[in-house]
C-alpha cells in the first residue's frame, strides 16, 4: 500500500503541493470552547483555575513552548503561574517546590518544563507530582493508565500529534505508521495512542539501522527526534502523511526535523512548523488543565479559594480567605 494516502493524491501532491495540516485552526476552535468552559467554570466555583510551569534554568526550545503555554493561558482567562528555579536547584529543592504545588488548592495542574538538567534524576520528579495535576501525563499512574488502554492524562504533545491526523480527517486505522523517537512525553505515548487508533505501528530511535528503509515503508510518519532535518524528501515515499513534532532552534528561526522543502513535493500533508503540533498541543493542555480543576473542585468544593498570600489572581477575581483543604490525591 505504499503510496496510498489521504488528502492530495500523490501525482496531486507533486503538482499542486502538499496539504497543509495546520494546528492553529484547530486549536482555535478547542480554545473557542474553552475558553466559554472556564467562564463557566470561574461562575461556578468563583475562581479561575491556574496551570503552575515550573522551569529549570533556561533552555531555548522549552522557552519557547513555554511562551506558547503562558499567551494560551491568558487567551483562554486561565491563570498562568511561572515558577522559576535556578539551573543549580538540587533534587530535594525541586521536589519541595512541586509538593507545594502539589498541596496549593489554587493551583489545579502542574507542568515541569524538560528536559531538566543532568542532575536531576527524572524518575525523582515525575513520581513528586500529584497524579491528579499532573496534566501532561508524566507520571507513572497516568503513563500506566495510557498503556493499558484507560482514561488517565494524556501527554499532550503526543496526543497533539495524532489529533492533528484525527480532526484533518486522515484515515489510521490499518495503515502502517512509523514514529520517530521514543521519549516518554512524545514518541512512545505517541506510538501508544496510534496503536489505539488500530495503526500498524513501527518506533524508531537513534539506534535503529537505516532509518530511510523504514521511513521509506510509512503511510503516516511522526517525527519527535529533535534533530532539524533528520528527515529529508528522499527518505519519503510518494504520498506519505507526515507530522513533524520537532521544535528546533536553528539561528533565529524555529525548524521541524523534517526538511520541509525537499519534502514538500513528496508528501499528500504535512504539518507546518512553526504553526502545526505546537498550538494543538497547549490547547489540548489547557483542555486536560478544565477537567482537572472539575474534578478537583467537585470533590473538594471549599477549595475554591486562592492561596492566602496569592489572594488576587490574574483575572482579578479577589478570593476569600477560607481554611485550605488539602490537595486531593488521586488513588494509589
Ligand atoms: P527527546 O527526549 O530528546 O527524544 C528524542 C528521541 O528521538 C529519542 O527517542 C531518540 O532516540 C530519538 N532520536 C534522536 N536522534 C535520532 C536519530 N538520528 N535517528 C532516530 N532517532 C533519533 O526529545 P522529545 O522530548 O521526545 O522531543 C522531540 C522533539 O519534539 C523535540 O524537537 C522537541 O522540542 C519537540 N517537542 C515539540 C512539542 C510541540 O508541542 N510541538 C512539545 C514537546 C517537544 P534514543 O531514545 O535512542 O535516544
Amino acid at each position: 500500500m505504499r503510496g496510498d494516502r489521504d488528502g492530495a493524491g500523490a501525482a496531486g501532491a507533486a503538482l499542486a503541493g502538499p496539504r497543509l495540516l495546520a494546528g492553529g485552526p484547530i486549536a482555535a476552535e478547542i480554545r473557542f470552547g474553552l475558553t466559554r468552559d472556564f467562564a463557566a467554570f470561574r461562575e461556578r466555583w468563583g475562581y479561575p483555575p491556574t496551570l503552575a510551569v515550573v522551569l529549570v534554568g533556561a533552555d531555548a526550545p522549552s522557552a519557547v513552548y513555554l511562551r506558547q503555554i503562558l499567551r494560551t493561558c491568558e487567551k483562554v482567562g486561565v491563570h498562568g503561574r511561572l515558577v522559576e528555579m535556578s539551573l543549580d536547584v538540587t533534587p530535594d529543592g525541586l521536589c519541595e517546590e512541586i509538593d507545594m504545588l502539589n498541596d496549593d488548592p489554587g493551583v489545579s495542574g502542574i507542568i515541569v518544563q524538560m528536559p531538566l538538567p543532568a542532575h536531576i534524576p527524572l524518575r525523582t520528579v515525575i513520581d513528586s507530582i500529584d497524579p491528579a495535576k499532573d496534566i501532561d501525563g508524566i507520571h507513572p499512574r497516568n503513563a500506566g493508565l495510557l498503556s493499558l488502554g484507560f482514561d488517565g492524562f494524556l501527554p499532550a504533545t503526543a496526543q497533539a500529534s495524532v489529533e492533528i491526523l484525527k480532526r484533518s480527517g486522515i484515515e489510521i486505522s490499518g495503515k502502517r505508521v512509523v514514529v520517530i523517537g521514543r521519549s516518554n512525553v512524545v514518541g512512545k505515548p505517541a506510538a501508544l495512542l496510534l496503536m489505539r487508533e488500530h495503526g500498524t505501528v513501527t518506533v524508531l530511535h537513534s539506534r535503529t539501522r537505516d532509518l530511510a528503509n523504514h521511513t521509506r515503508d510509512a503511510e503516516i510518519l511522526i517525527v519527535a527526534a529533535g534533530k532539524p532535518g533528520l528527515v529529508t524528501g528522499e527518505m519519503l515515499s510518494p504520498g506519505v502523511v507526515v507530522v513533524d513534532v520537532g521544535i528546533n532552534v536553528v539561528g533565529d528561526k524555529l525548524v521541524g526535523d523534517v526538511d520541509f522543502e525537499s519534502a514538500r513535493g513528496v508528501v499528500s500533508a504535512i504539518t507546518p512548523v512553526p504553526g502545526g503540533v505546537g498550538p494543538l498541543t497547549n490547547a489540548l493542555l489547557l483542555s486536560h488543565l478544565l477537567r482537572a480543576a472539575t474534578d478537583q473542585a467537585e470533590l473538594s468544593p471549599r477549595r475554591a479559594v486562592q492561596s492566602p498570600d496569592r489572594g488576587t489572581t490574574d483575572a482579578g477575581i479577589r478570593m476569600s480567605a477560607q481554611p485550605m483543604p488539602s490537595s486531593p490525591k488521586a488513588a494509589p
